[in-house]
């Protein structure tokens, strides 16, 4: 591709775009919503007993009827019909990437030859796609080839075009999950029932504890001409050659800086259809990298962020295409420029107030803060090596380590006050002392300044930072599913709590005071859980010798990682909570070896084709036109001369022939790995042989790619430039 014609691609994507965007008659607050079957709609649109049930069973698990889920499907599909709808779909989350659904017609016979719109109880509560085709890491293959989708009705139905979609778990027949959202939904009942329960030494009315998730959205836009030329990118969703632009991120002009209009209307399309799908989003802003930005929503609880989360990523790829772009969700799509991440603000909250908000008036909210604090921490101490797998996979490897985004090792930062809290507290002698008398509980902990929430206090290097009043989980990838993470995190803190509940009790069995009972084991666990604690710089090498010392898990190999799935530990963890069987988590890590292997085989495919077909043969022409450059000027100038003249297209000539030798040779080893690995019948050892042999090439190749780009003539080079994809004009 000539400059000329990637000038010309530019060129038309720029005039046709920026497509207008009108912004609604109405105000946010009025649209907010619109497509959404929320409670205001089902106030309206249901009879009030049935709408009654209806709280019921979101709000407290109650089991729905087929008579009330009858009435219930019949005013959806008159709500959904006034909308357009013409169909409905269950809307699960499969264990590959995005989400899955299967629409049907709201048509049916009418028995007198004619058809009518129907839509009943049954076909809302439960649908049985043929799971045949979605992985399920060997479960069906066991048991048996069906799988059926249940709807979740704490996860409002929704009209998106002409569909009225239903948010739905996915599991197997034999009842094991095959999706995110099953197990997600067990890990937040644990967590709220074990929370509940601690809350209770505090505050006794506290009826139930809510998980939040506030996840902040990364990613990319590119012309859709440009990635259309990029083969790797249109297969991949990253660039897998491609030589650094002279000017990339190192100005800092891009974050914060002022969005292009063609962006500014991309950005406004998609917040208006998000609010009006209920998504309540409230950032947007450049990020670091050129052509980098986020969206952040309001957080919410966490099953319904992590909804919104999969809503909005397939509605930003379709909203894309419309002006022109494509929206690039891979964690690192570029090297040399940051990757993009997908911060998790998580914090639990009660139905009265926040747990991890910083200190209240009391004593008692005092603990009540450190308490779930703590507790955070241990969950996150015993399971670092988990959580590390909740959240690797082939695309965020490039990312984590790279220094520009946490590294392979999880770690907690707290912030000095908190940090200082925590020591006082731990040091603070005799528990009789810091009680003081039972009326005036000092508790030994100072007072814990407002400036807490201050976020002046921070560190951009920890991948599980306190902010405040959540923590923000910040390893998590730009494409990944949120649930992932989620599960792992809420369920370790269930298991935390759990666990310091039956030692809070033990104490107060042997007639310890409520309060000096929490206290005491509060203390033991600041201490336990220490080698979590790391203020320091994340990105230095003396931490992770560090780390290693404290025993957290510094392994960073992908493959290596997703063992800790199945760790003693781990299996326990998720037995008590109630999350997954040790059949379910073997059954999904055979699919996370399986996903492993898949991307790095596509890349290598890719890589390879791009290599041979494009790069050796441009590459080779223009060394050709050099060689033909010093014949002529041998013929034309007498010997004597010549030596020097053609010097430099000689020392050229052979620098392209050493590069296009190297690509050469390594891309038939690229190809043998590959054999190699793909002769591996088990998972693990051929998403191992992957991450050994075939990765590594690719990285080892690419490097006299880009020289290669370097050397070559702009005008028969084949790929558009760095310079070209990562500047939005
Ligand atoms: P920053 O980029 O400074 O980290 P943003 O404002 O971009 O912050 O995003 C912060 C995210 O954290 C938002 O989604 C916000 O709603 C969310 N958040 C704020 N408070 C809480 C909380 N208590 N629990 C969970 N998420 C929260
Ligand atoms: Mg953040």
């Amino acid at each position: 591709m000539s400059s000329q014609l990637r000038f010309q691609v530019v060129g038309e994507a720029f005039k046709k775009h920026p497509v207008e965007v009108k912004t609604p008659a109405e105000r946010p607050s009025e649209f907010f919503a619109k497509y959404v079957f929320n409670r205001a709609k089902m106030k309206s649109f249901l009879p009030p007993e049935v709408y009654d049930k209806m709280v019921d069973v979101i709000d407290n698990g109650a089991t729905l009827d087929l008579a009330t889920a009858d009435v219930v499907a019949a005013s959806m599909k008159r709500w959904a019909m006034h909308l357009g709808a013409t169909h409905i779909t269950h809307w699960f989350q499969p264990l590959t990437e995005g989400t899955a659904e299967k629409h049907d017609g709201f048509v049916e016979h009418d028995g007198k030859g004619g058809m009518i719109e129907e839509f009943t109880g049954k076909q809302l509560v439960q649908q049985e796609p043929d799971a045949s085709s979605f992985p399920s890491g060997g479960i069906r293959s066991t048991f048996e080839a069906r799988g059926y989708s249940a709807w979740d009705p704490s996860s409002p139905v929704f009209v998106m075009g002409d569909t009225l979609m239903i948010p739905t778990v996915f599991i197997a027949y034999t009842g094991e999950a095959l999706d995110f959202k099953a197990p997600l939904k067990k890990a937040l009942h644990a967590v709220n029932k074990a929370a509940t329960d601690v809350c209770h030494y505090f505050y006794p009315d506290v009826k139930k504890v809510v998980s939040n998730l506030g996840w902040e959205q990364e990613y990319f836009l590119v012309d859709e001409g440009l990635y259309a030329a990029r083969p790797d990118l249109l297969m991949t969703g990253r660039t897998l050659m491609g030589h650094d632009s002279a000017k990339n991120q190192q100005m800092d002009d891009h974050y914060f800086g002022s969005i292009p209009e063609r962006v500014a209307a991309f950005m406004k399309d998609l917040e208006i259809q998000a609010l009006s799908l209920g998504i309540p989003c409230k950032t947007r802003h450049n990020e670091v990298a050129p052509n980098q930005f986020e969206l952040a929503p309001i957080f919410e609880e966490t099953n319904l962020a992590v909804d919104h989360n999969m809503l909005l990523m397939s509605l930003m790829k379709k909203v894309a295409r419309k002006h022109g772009f494509r929206v690039l969700l891979h964690e690192k799509p570029f090297a040399g420029v940051n990757g993009s991440g997908k911060h998790n603000n998580w914090s639990l909250s009660t139905d009265t107030g926040v747990l991890l908000h910083a200190p209240g008036k009391t004593p008692v909210d005092n603990l009540r803060f450190i308490t779930f604090i703590v507790e955070t921490l241990m969950a996150v101490w015993r399971h670092n090596g988990l959580l590390k797998a909740s959240i690797v996979s082939a695309t965020n490897a490039h990312r984590l380590g790279a220094n520009e985004a946490p590294p392979a090792i999880i770690s907690s930062f707290l912030g000095k006050q908190l940090t200082e809290a925590l020591e006082h507290l731990e040091q603070d002698s005799p528990i009789e002392e810091a009680l003081g008398d039972k009326h005036a509980l000092s508790l030994g902990i100072p007072q814990i300044p407002e400036l807490l929430i201050d976020n002046t206090d921070r560190n951009r290097t920890s991948p599980f930072a306190f902010t405040g009043n959540r923590f923000e989980f910040r390893a998590v990838g730009s494409e990944a599913n949120c649930a992932s993470a989620m599960i792992a995190l809420n369920a370790a803190v269930a298991e935390a709590l759990i666990d310091f509940k039956q030692r809070v009790d033990e104490r107060i069995a042997k007639g310890e005071e409520t309060m000096k009972a929490v206290l005491a084991v509060v203390r033991e666990d600041i201490k336990a859980c220490k080698p979590i604690h790391f203020e320091g710089n994340g990105y230095s090498d003396e931490w992770k010798e560090e780390a290693a010392r404290r025993g957290l898990d510094v392994e960073a190999s992908v493959p290596l990682v997703i063992d800790r799935y199945l760790d003693k530990d781990s299996v326990e963890m998720f037995a008590k909570t109630n999350v997954f069987t040790r059949s379910e988590l073997k059954a999904r890590n055979e699919i996370k070896w399986e996903t492993y292997t898949k991307k790095i085989q596509i890349e290598a495919r890719i890589f390879g084709d791009l290599c041979m077909n494009h790069i050796i043969p441009v590459a080779t022409r223009y060394q050709s036109v050099l060689l033909e450059n010093v014949h002529r000027m041998r013929e034309v100038f007498p010997a004597d001369t010549s030596s020097q003249l053609s010097e430099n297209n000689l020392s050229l000539i052979k620098e392209i022939a050493e590069h296009t030798n190297f690509i050469t040779a390594r891309t038939s080893d690229l190809i043998e790995a590959r054999r190699v690995a793909n002769r591996l019948h088990d998972e693990r050892e051929k998403a191992i042989a992957y991450h050994d042999t075939v990765a590594p090439l690719i990285e080892q190749i690419r490097y006299h790619v880009d020289k290669l780009e370097l050397i070559v003539d702009d005008e028969l080079w084949p790929l558009p430039k760095y310079r070209e994809i990562l500047f939005i004009r």
